[in-house]
């Protein structure tokens, strides 16, 4: 499933070929929005958000949510370009004078009014996106001082939306290690510099998982260990999927186990 960066990024590409422009063309064949078609005609792009794993297109009076879950996904073309043959089963196809814009298999799809976005059940109960370009350390720390998630290990509350929305599975492993800490131990036993070095990976992990489209360590590094034979797989992460590999930081080797019931890798020594 696409975490955070990977959905911001779909957001920028959906923004650069729809904000601003005007809606030619719009087919609706999904349940929830059938029928639907008119409220798209003729009506102006006016924004494309994405909050945590939500795409949220702002068109005329109207917002366009959607959720891609496991196998939803957006596709933009030129008009001039050959429509790609797919499986999938188209939800909506939004056209302007440039760019047609897809969207593939997603369930959750919705029309709301801007007023009710903030009061969507997926929305209201999101913690701070910490793949927002706009986030500040400010509302990350204050999550991890919150005692509400104090009792928390920090392999469960690091997938939990509400606590911190953007974060999954890679990212997991990776801000773990980025700041050093036991993916075990609970939010409460962190002393005050150890909530500053999560905090801070949190938001630094994700930013750079954003801008560096899905790898996590520095590019120099990854560029080097991929012109030695290694594995976008192996070479894109500190730890995540390097399991019985070398640690970048100790050179012990890289654990693997499950946690929350998908896959964590970390390293024994430098995570305490
Ligand atoms: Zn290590």
């Amino acid at each position: 499933m696409p975490e955070g960066p990977e959905i911001h990024r779909a957001a920028d590409n959906l923004r650069k070929a729809l904000e601003g422009q005007i809606i030619t063309h719009a087919e609706c064949p999904y349940t929830t929005i059938r029928g639907q078609e008119h409220r798209f005609l003729g009506q102006e792009v006016i924004s494309v958000k994405a909050r945590s794993k939500a795409m949220l297109i702002h068109i005329g009076d109207d917002i366009l949510y959607s959720h891609n879950q496991l196998y939803g996904r957006w596709t933009i073309q030129k008009v001039t370009s050959k429509e790609r043959k797919t499986n999938r089963s188209l939800r909506i196809k939004l056209q302007t004078e440039s760019h047609v814009a897809c969207l593939w298999s997603a369930t959750d799809i919705e029309l709301l009014e801007p007023w009710e976005i903030e009061q969507h059940p997926y929305i209201a109960r999101l913690g701070p996106d910490v793949a927002d370009q706009d986030l500040d350390i400010g509302p990350v720390l204050e999550q991890v001082q919150n005692p509400k998630f104090g009792g928390r290990q920090l392999c469960h509350l690091l997938l939990d939306q509400s606590f911190l929305a953007g974060v999954g599975n890679y990212l997991r492993s990776e801000i773990l290690f980025n700041a050093g800490l036991d993916p075990t131990r609970r939010l409460k036993s962190l002393t005050s510099d150890e909530q500053a070095l999560l905090a801070e990976a949190a938001l630094s992990t994700t930013q750079l998982a954003y801008t560096q489209k899905g790898v996590t360590v520095d590019k120099d590094l990854y560029e080097l260990l991929r012109e030695q034979g290694m594995s976008r797989r192996q070479a894109r992460h500190f730890v995540f999927t390097r399991d019985g590999l070398s640690c970048h930081q100790c050179e012990g080797l890289i654990t693997h186990t499950r946690l929350s019931g998908r896959r964590l890798d970390y390293c024994e020594r430098c995570q305490v």
